[in-house]
């Protein structure tokens, strides 16, 4: 078997980093399969989710009482692609050089994953009539969340009383990040012949006249303190077939970036107003997640990561997470983004974790393990 038990953060990581999991296609089944079986090992209850062929997510659960939910450890195993530049080193042997463990993945977040797995085995076979932990291990992270929205339709996530997200944050507990709202805006025409435009209705001008509107569209929201203002992006436009033809159809797609406080719905309203000609098709809304950082169980989160990033302050995450999926089932509970990667290195080229920071944030789960199932 490939189970080994003394195995250390920085091993398990690169044991991680050898499955390849880049997603397209993802493919995270193999991983997750070797992640299941060291957990049952360890004394947990094992589920397997796939909302697709070899979409593989896992969940499993150790302990559990009637006085207080678990504690959610999560995590995602598939990475990003390689990317066009060249890489120095190779992406999936779990090269090191000094401190650095290099790997697609290695920051995010194959580290993270091998973080919660260690923190785990140290308590999977103690959590007996204790609140208990759950470990989501998602697949389909990377590319828009579809892994952790498939399975909060299901039933198996269970309920949990509070949320460790491990993505890279250099194991600095974030309280949250924006939500978005992702949508194609399409606009339709009549053809006619490009030497005679007066016979046909362009699809582009249409198009163009709204992606003007948007690039001045204001939320009418107020700042919040820590996460700023919404953000309106249009990321992509396409219209036309040939340039001697007026287009009878044309699209492009916007990425809104939401704060909390502000209704998904009305956000929605007041983009479907403004763009009376389009057809609104909205592929993807999450809603942001945020808990106030006075709250009690981040208070003690801040405590417990003091020793190691020095005092925190009330700060969140640049980018989306599957906390957004997973607080559709585990409505309400204090959640935070804290894991041993480094963000500056999620995506790049000759990506890289410390091995330092591995191994605090074994600690760093364990000592919130501890306190969260303490009697
Ligand atoms: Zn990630």
């Amino acid at each position: 078997m490939f189970l080994m038990p003394d195995q250390d953060a920085i091993s398990l990581t690169k044991a991680l980093l050898r499955f390849e999991t880049v997603n397209p296609p993802g493919r995270e089944r193999d991983c997750a399969r070797y992640a299941g079986a060291m957990l049952e090992e360890w004394g947990f209850n094992v589920d397997y989710y796939e909302y697709a062929d070899s979409r593989t997510s896992v969940i499993a659960r150790a302990g559990g009482s009637d006085r207080k939910a678990p504690l959610c450890l999560t995590g995602h195993l598939d990475v990003v692609p390689l990317g066009a530049r060249k890489w120095s080193k190779d992406p999936f042997s779990g090269e090191t050089d000094g401190d650095k463990l290099y790997g697609r993945g290695s920051s995010d977040m194959k580290a993270g994953v091998a973080a919660i797995l260690l923190a785990a085995r140290a308590y999977g076979k103690r959590l007996g009539g204790t609140p208990g932990v759950v470990i989501v291990l998602t697949a389909a992270e990377e590319g828009g969340c579809i892994g952790s929205a498939q399975l909060a339709k299901t039933q198996l996530l269970g309920s949990a009383g509070a949320m460790i997200v491990g993505e890279p944050t250099s194991n600095y507990p974030l309280v949250g990040h924006k939500g978005s709202i992702k949508f194609h805006a399409r606009f339709k025409g009549v053809s006619a012949h490009g030497s005679m435009p007066e016979l046909g209705v362009n699809a582009i001008y249409k198009a163009a006249k709204a992606v003007a509107k948007l690039e001045k569209f204001r939320f009418g929201t107020p700042r919040h303190p820590v996460m700023g203002r919404p953000t309106l992006n249009v990321g992509t436009i396409e219209g036309g077939n040939t340039v001697n033809a007026v287009p009878d159809a044309a699209s492009f797609g916007v990425d809104i970036r939401t704060v909390p406080g502000m209704d998904h719905e009305r956000v929605l309203k007041k983009i479907r107003s403004s763009l009376k000609e389009a057809e609104i098709d909205v592929f993807s809304n999450l809603k942001p997640v945020w808990t106030a950082p006075d709250e009690e169980w981040i208070q003690r989160v801040f405590e417990i990561c003091k020793p190691y990033v020095g005092k925190p302050k009330a700060r969140t995450a640049p980018y989306m997470t599957d906390a957004a999926n997973l607080l559709k089932v585990y409505a309400g509970v204090p959640t935070v983004v804290l894991g041993p990667g480094e963000a500056a290195m999620a995506h790049q080229t000759d990506e890289y974790a410390s091995q330092e920071r591995i191994r605090e944030a074994v600690a760093i789960y364990e000592s919130l393990i501890r306190d969260w199932c303490r009697p």
